[in-house]
């Protein structure tokens, strides 16, 4: 049984808040690491992605501030742009228990100038990507002298991708007297290794992290490597899925198969590392609208991505190792909602579905891909279109001004729109397809709380 969040110490107008929220009870992760971080104690977490960790270091960082003080109290630090997004958004929604907490945003891959303006009006919390912190700090546009709080989100994550000299670097310009939570969904040398470094008496916090994947139907074709694309295909058209993830192995399937998926009729995005940052906001925000069907991507590139509750996953192939099967087929199935996990693998790959069956305690059943009958039409339109505004939250621009101006400028009435997620420079609004035309020449003419935007689609 979980419990709920009165049980903690926490204002009333916060546990008000997270009534607002939705937050009933604590996810485990939060049952076990809010108790302790509250506490002021230094901790070490295991979870995985979509276990509610932000809060679980959010609300302990949030609740410590004074904000009577402007310097910066509390730091986070992600290993992307977009999860710094993410988690600068999640604090602003559970830090709206008190008015006038300042989140900025430095993460790499945008232009520093707009970052140091915004430093230049006071942060209580900064959330950003190590290379760019670094900078910042160097430059003196950021001063750790008086933070109270350092978040590591993603750890293993972040020396994946080569942060260890940086999240070192950085963490030297903290003081010695703090708070440090460490979140990471492995513990590999590096993270015990920063963890002795910088943290003091770590709780060790594990959350059982396996999904139950009871509610998981989990399928396996084996087909020719040649008859690859051909056999996904013949998934999706047998499925008519509206909103899948397909994985691959590396960059260039993921090119592959969106290309192909393009030119046989099906909505298909890719993501994948080396895209520019931009490129993948794009991306995602579309495939989160429910503007494009099918999201093909890379474990990597997938990771920590708020996605979660598909009705189902596909792997294009099967991953090197059992866990980041289990991990990628755990964004379906989730929340008591049946999901469907389908993999197709060759030949050469049927040691792999034995390690996966010895993981998981029985052999995995296949069959041929020739089972599933080849459809011809294969056409699920998605149901809206995402468009692009040329100003976002450092332009002031809110959710509310955005559909205002599409409820009034462009005449179309609210039930039309979908999604409008507001980032620093842009904002993205689900629209449904046959009204996109109308709002994106009405908007271009209008304004936009009395300004004037850019407006197209993606
Ligand atoms: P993680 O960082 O572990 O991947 P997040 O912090 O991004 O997970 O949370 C995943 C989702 O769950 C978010 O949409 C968040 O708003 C939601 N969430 C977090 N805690 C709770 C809770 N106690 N009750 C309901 N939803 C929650
Ligand atoms: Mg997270």
């Amino acid at each position: 049984m979980s419990s709920t969040f009165e049980h903690l110490e926490l204002p009333l107008s916060q546990i008000d808040n997270l009534t607002a929220l939705g937050y009933t009870t604590m996810t485990p992760i939060q049952e076990a690491a809010l108790p302790p971080a509250l506490d002021g104690k230094d901790l070490i977490a295991q979870a995985k992605t979509g276990s509610g960790k932000t809060a679980a270091f959010g609300i302990p960082l949030l609740n410590k501030l004074d904000i009577t003080r402007f310097d910066v109290q509390a730091l986070v630090v992600c290993p992307t742009r977009e999860l710094s997004n993410q988690v600068a958004d999640e604090l602003r929604r559970l830090a709206r228990f008190k008015s006038n907490i300042k989140i900025v945003v430095l993460s790499g891959g945008v232009p520093t100038r707009p970052q140091i303006a915004s430093m230049e009006h006071g942060a209580h919390v900064v959330v950003g990507t190590p290379g760019r912190l670094k900078d910042m700090i160097e430059k003196k546009h950021l001063d750790l002298t008086q933070v109270e709080t350092v978040v590591l989100d993603e750890g293993d994550r972040m020396l994946e991708m080569g942060f260890k000299e940086q999240i070192v670097d950085l963490l030297e310009f903290a003081p010695k007297e703090r708070q440090t939570l460490l979140f990471s969904a492995t513990f590999p040398e590096d993270i015990s290794y920063i963890s002795r470094r910088f943290q003091k008496n770590p709780m060790e916090i594990a959350v059982e992290s396996q999904h139950g994947m009871e509610t998981i139907d989990q399928q396996f074709y084996i087909c020719h490597h040649k008859e690859k694309l051909a056999g996904l295909v013949r998934i999706l058209a047998s499925r008519e899925y509206d909103h899948a993830m397909i994985f691959c192995n590396t960059k260039a399937l993921v090119q592959d198969v969106v290309g192909f998926l393009n030119e046989k009729g099906f909505n298909a995005v890719g993501l994948h590392g080396d895209m520019e940052q931009r490129e993948r906001e794009q991306v995602y925000m579309q495939f989160k609208h429910h503007s494009t069907n099918l999201l093909v991507a890379t474990d990597v590139a997938a990771r920590g991505l708020d996605i979660a509750a598909l009705p189902a996953v596909i792997n294009f192939e099967l991953p090197r190792d059992g866990d980041t099967y289990v991990h990628r087929i755990g964004r379906t199935g989730r929340a008591g909602l049946e999901g469907e996990a389908i993999t197709l693998f060759t030949e050469k790959e049927s040691y792999k579905l034995e390690n996966l069956g010895k993981m998981q305690g029985h052999a995995m059943e296949y069959e041929s891909i020739e089972r599933l009958p080849q459809v011809r039409k294969n056409r699920v339109e998605p149901k809206y279109l995402t468009l692009y505004i040329s100003g976002g939250r450092k332009d002031k621009v809110r959710r509310g001004d955005v559909l205002g101006a599409i409820i009034k400028e462009a005449g179309v009435a609210g039930e039309h729109v979908g999604k409008i997620d507001v980032v620093d420079h842009s904002t993205y609004v689900a629209i449904e397809r046959d009204y996109a035309h109308q709002v994106v020449s009405k908007l271009n003419q209008g304004k936009i709380k009395g300004r004037r935007f850019k407006v197209g689609r993606l």
